[in-house]
């Protein structure tokens, strides 16, 4: 900005590119098909259609509106480089430009990635900055300060955002000390970049520090405050102003020591409330940045107008628009109706303009009466409520969330099941080769029929099952490979449900995601694994587990619906699945596993929420399993994240077999459980399957030694840490031979 505060603004735009092009230009580059100066120039080139594009939707090109980072891959990476984080196991060698950025960011046969975690309580994956005692920072790459000049090259006056130091240093892991407690050396590196900027003409920097708003179970929110603070302090003391961005929650009771620090704060009134901060400009966040709903104008005006008593107030989206995709508008297969409820990354902008220029005095009538007429037509609308699912919650007996006690099951279980000590199986998902991905690209454009598509899966889920029996391997998988992905899949087939054709939301790196959009209730018209379950099941005298995704992964993977609490959407999808659950057991299916992946993602980041979250979501768990009998067995399976924290809520479960990731973190899990009581079949992942390499021999019985020793035998099930589908065959096949000769050993000493 130049002298005014800007009237309208977002936190952050998507980086992948309307049509994925960054994706593309990043593979490209990967493969050695784009050399680093082509692959910069798709980049910029992407950049700039964005800024065009920011301009045309209604935001001001001459007064820092219009946010810029800089990431190529991860804004988290970007800081890292910017400040020349080099990880201690690479000082001293990390190449510079690309080549750089890409061993940090993927690894190569020699050197591991930096490792990968999910952005606060979004399915957003950032690369962890990996510090040291000996860590030291400065101004050490120059692409923010890069991003401004392209950007004012381009007509705009942009506002550069960058990672605060606070939520850097909270979101690191450190050898040796505490990250937060390098806040002295790494600060004075932001002042480096605020010179850098001021220099170039920059005017206001975004500093984003949501860690402001979580709890976090190693650093108390005044050691952020106070880095938060040092931080803003180095960047006004280069003559800018600063924008404190925190998004994701309630930033009352946490920004307001702050106050006299900044010069703006962003905050999310989606999901909190005005912090108490005076007449401290505000950049209000109304519109939603990580739902797909379009906005209540009226509502979010009044709202506006109230703030505006107290001091100069802009709109704003509550988060970066990052977690949703471009634009509706290229959703042409989208049922007409549900498409006038949405609003994707560009309208949402479209509406941060119209509500910037209302509060101006010069409101677009016509448009807000357009959003009028959407929300009530939404709110009316058949399948929004469904009677027949109503009823059938609302009328559910008080034990439906019981199963027979766990003694009682597993003497069935065993005597129907008949499996050897320490069981192994696999997570479900067998490697989704090109063949398959090629054939259900083929039946999508019409060039496959249904009966040739099928009898494709078919020989997949004959090859698979055979395979497993060669291996030995006690309880099979079909290998899913009829799934795309594992919700998507299933909302394709309940009622309530829409998937997208671009809605493409960045998952990591060059990965992204397409979530189905929760709009309505949701109910299961008719069986949809059973086929396969059934199928797979008629080639073996030994059990084929029933593969289901839980309630939670499906409400955390999904655009969920805005207009009642998740707990009951979580029920609604609880009963789809009991439904779906209750035609495999008919179908004679003795095992089903409910994945519950996102269970610990959806983790509030203030404690105070937790046990209602937890309360909700093991409750939908056990309205889903609950109908089984006692004789079929329910396992669930766990990954993505360190369990400590909900080992409760997993016990809650009351699931008979647990499978959880557990290689990496060397069987930290077993410790927590075995603490806790933990008393029923637990399957702690014995080998990561995130990377090709094939776990030797010492470490699989050092990890089932791990295991052995803290959970007894009678419960301890044998497994990889996930499911395969990403892996290639090769490794997948001598992978589970150790796996099965390792549990072969391991019974032997039992
Ligand atoms: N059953 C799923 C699979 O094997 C589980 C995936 C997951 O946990 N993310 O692919
Ligand atoms: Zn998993």
């Amino acid at each position: 900005m130049t002298s005014t505060f800007p009237g309208g603004t977002i936190l952050g735009y998507p980086r992948i590119g309307r049509r994925r092009e960054l994706k593309r230009a990043l593979e490209a580059h990967w493969r050695g098909a784009l050399d680093d100066d082509g692959f910069h120039a798709a980049a910029a080139a992407n950049r700039r259609a964005d800024l065009a594009r920011l301009v045309t939707l209604g935001l001001r090109a001459d007064d820092a509106s219009i946010p810029v980072e800089a990431a190529h891959y991860d804004h988290v990476l970007d800081a890292t480089l910017t400040f020349g984080a080099v990880p201690p196991r690479l000082r001293g060698r990390l190449p510079g430009g690309l080549a750089g950025e890409w061993l940090l960011a993927r690894g190569d046969a020699e050197d591991a990635p930096l490792e990968m975690t999910k952005w606060l309580d979004t399915n957003y994956h950032y690369l962890v900055p990996e510090l040291d005692a000996g860590s030291t920072f400065s101004l050490a790459d120059r692409r923010i300060v890069d991003r401004f000049l392209e950007a004012r090259e381009a007509g705009v006056h942009a506002r550069p955002v960058v990672v605060g130091p606070a939520t850097y240093l909270a979101l690191a892991k450190a050898d040796g000390v505490r990250p937060i407690e390098l806040a002295e050396r790494l600060v004075p590196a932001y002042a480096e970049l605020a010179s850098a900027l001021a220099a170039a003409g920059a005017t206001w920097v975004q500093l984003d520090e949501p860690a402001l708003v979580a709890d976090l179970d190693h650093v108390a929110t005044a050691e952020l405050q106070a880095v938060a603070r040092a931080g803003a302090d180095a960047v006004r003391s280069a003559g800018l102003r600063v924008l404190l961005h925190t998004g994701h929650g309630d930033a009352a009771g946490r920004v307001e020591p702050l106050a006299a620090d900044v010069d703006a704060l962003a905050i999310d009134l989606v999901r909190g409330t005005a912090p108490a901060t005076g007449a401290l400009p505000l950049v209000a966040g109304v519109v939603h940045g990580r739902n797909v709903w379009r906005t209540d104008l009226d509502a979010a005006l009044e709202a506006l107008r109230s703030l505006a008593e107290r001091g100069p107030v802009s709109v704003g989206t509550s988060t970066s628009l990052l977690h949703v995709p471009h634009d509706l508008d290229a959703e042409g297969g989208l049922d007409e109706r549900l498409r006038s409820w949405l609003a994707f990354a560009d309208q949402k902008v479209e509406e941060v303009a119209a509500l910037a220029a209302a509060l101006e005095g010069a409101p677009d009538e016509a448009r807000f009466a357009a959003a009028r007429t959407a929300i009530a037509d939404r709110a009316a609308a058949p399948g929004v409520r469904d009677g027949a699912v109503r009823e059938r919650l609302a009328a559910l007996p008080a034990e439906a969330r019981e199963r027979a006690p766990y003694a009682e099951r597993d003497a069935l279980q065993r005597e129907r099941l008949d499996l050897p000590p320490l069981p192994t199986t696999t997570i479900g998902s067998f490697p989704q080769t090109g063949e398959i991905r090629a054939a259900r690209a083929r039946h999508a454009r019409g060039e496959l029929d249904d009966a040739a598509y099928a009898e494709v899966l078919r020989a997949e889920v004959r090859r698979v099952v055979a395979l497993q029996e060669e291996l030995g391997l006690d309880v099979l998988v079909h290998g899913e490979p009829e799934r795309n992905d594992m919700v998507q899949y299933f909302a394709e087939h309940f009622d309530g449900f829409a998937a997208t054709e671009h809605g493409w939301v960045q998952s990591y790196g060059s990965r992204a995601t397409r979530p189905s959009i929760l709009w309505g209730d949701v109910s299961r018209p008719a069986p949809f694994t059973v086929e396969w379950i059934a199928y797979a099941q008629s080639l073996t005298d030994r059990p084929v587990k029933g593969m289901l995704t839980g309630p939670v992964t499906i409400l955390a993977w999904s655009f969920v619906r805005d207009d009642q609490p998740l707990g009951e959407t979580a029920d609604q999808v609880a009963l789809a699945l009991a439904d779906e659950i209750a035609d495999l057991e008919a179908a004679g299916v003795s095992i089903v596993q409910v994945d519950e992946p996102a269970l610990r993602e959806l983790l509030p980041l203030r404690r105070e929420a937790r046990p209602d979250y937890l309360a909700w979501s093991v409750d939908a768990f056990r309205l889903a399993t609950a109908g089984a009998a006692p004789a079929t067995q329910i396992h669930t399976h766990l990954c993505y994240s360190e369990f400590n924290a909900v080992v409760d809520a997993i016990d809650g479960l009351d699931a008979d077999v647990t499978s959880i990731e557990a290689a990496r973190s060397r069987m930290e899990v077993v410790g927590a459980l075995t603490e806790h009581g933990f008393g029923r079949g637990i399957g702690p992942g014995v080998y990561d399957i995130h990377s090709p390499r094939v776990p030797g021999a010492d470490e699989l019985d050092a990890l089932l030694a791990t295991a052995t020793d803290g959970i007894p035998a009678g419960l301890l099930w044998v497994n990889p840490d996930c499911g395969l589908k990403t892996r290639g065959y090769e490794e997948t096949v001598a992978s589970l031979r150790g796996l099965v000769e390792a549990a072969a050993r391991a019974r032997a000493a039992v």
